[in-house]
């Protein structure tokens, strides 16, 4: 537990309504701690109507900050300078404070790439479940890596904007299927939507038999720690991941943003058991 702040200790917060539950503030502090840096994480509740009212005191008062929900898109003007990532995904998640200007980054991308770094998906068959924010920038991501994209989303008009989206910054093919139409079978299915999550714990993005010959199923979700969708999956013999793992790389790249503090795969590891510990 930190004790010692003084006037010299470095502040770091995530921004974001609600933030109560946010994980961040628990593993970035246990890194803090670990590496005896002077600082401290802190979440702050800053809602949609006053996060222009707050900007001033981050401003005189915070190294850098992560950013969440309702936030990242419309923090990206009043950043003095903007990321060429942060930019193409259209969101910042984290925002470095170096001589009072504010620098925006997006980490959500490396975070999830990271995330799968040993599994090739070129040529695999994707699906990705869910148009939101999270969705925009793991698309990318697919595409990058060199897998078939097809986007499924309840609303299937903003599928449709990401798709038109990602076509014109990569020129690749991305299909578009309605979330509960999709009838084929897919090599990997990742889920960015919020159906699963805690409470709702019995719920289904897509019918379980969708997984039945997948190689890998992923879900952003990390409470529960196993969705319903992990679990079929698993049953199937498929590889599953949560979404801890996506978390922790993209708060570790935030903080090596400000600090220029690289965790190692040992520390990485280490948050991730303790977190894993955490949420169960
Ligand atoms: P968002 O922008 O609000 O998007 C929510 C998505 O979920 C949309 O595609 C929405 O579909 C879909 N959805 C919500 N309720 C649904 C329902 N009842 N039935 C079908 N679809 C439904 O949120 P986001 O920022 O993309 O986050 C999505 C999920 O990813 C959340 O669970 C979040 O916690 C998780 N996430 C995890 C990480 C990580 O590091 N692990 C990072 C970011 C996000 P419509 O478009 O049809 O409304």
């Amino acid at each position: 537990m930190k004790t010692k702040i003084s006037g010299q200790t470095k502040l770091y917060a995530v921004i974001g309504d609600p933030i109560a539950h946010s994980l961040s503030p628990v593993f970035q502090n246990h890194f803090i701690q670990k590496r005896n840096i002077d600082g401290i994480y802190i979440p702050l509740k800053i809602s949609s109507n006053s996060l222009t009212s707050s900007l001033q005191l981050l401003k005189d008062n915070f190294a850098g900050f992560n950013v969440t929900i309702p936030h990242k898109e419309s923090i990206m003007q009043y950043l003095d300078e903007i990321d060429p990532l942060a930019k193409e995904y259209g969101a910042v998640n984290t925002v470095k404070i170096l001589d009072g200007r504010l620098i925006g980054y997006n980490t959500d991308g490396i975070g999830f790439s990271r995330s799968i770094e040993n599994i090739d998906i070129r040529e695999k068959e994707v699906l990705l479940l869910g148009a939101g924010g999270a969705a925009k920038v793991i698309a990318a991501e697919i595409i990058k890596l060199g897998g078939k994209l097809t986007i499924a989303n309840r609303n299937v008009d903003r599928a449709l904007g990401v798709r038109d989206e990602l076509i014109k910054l990569y020129d690749r093919p991305v299909q578009v299927i309605q979330l509960n139409q999709v009838d084929r079978l897919f090599d990997i299915i990742v889920n960015s939507t919020s159906v699963g999550m805690y409470p709702n714990i019995d719920d289904l993005p897509i019918s379980s038999n969708i997984v039945q010959e997948a190689e890998l199923v992923y879900d952003l979700i990390y409470n529960p720690f196993e969705t319903k969708l992990l679990k079929s999956g698993k049953k199937f013999g498929a590889k599953t991941i949560n979404g801890l793992p996506m978390l922790v790389y993209q708060g570790l790249k935030s903080f090596e943003i400000w600090t220029g503090e690289v965790a190692e795969d040992r520390e990485e590891e280490e948050i991730y058991k303790a977190l894993s510990k955490y949420i169960r």
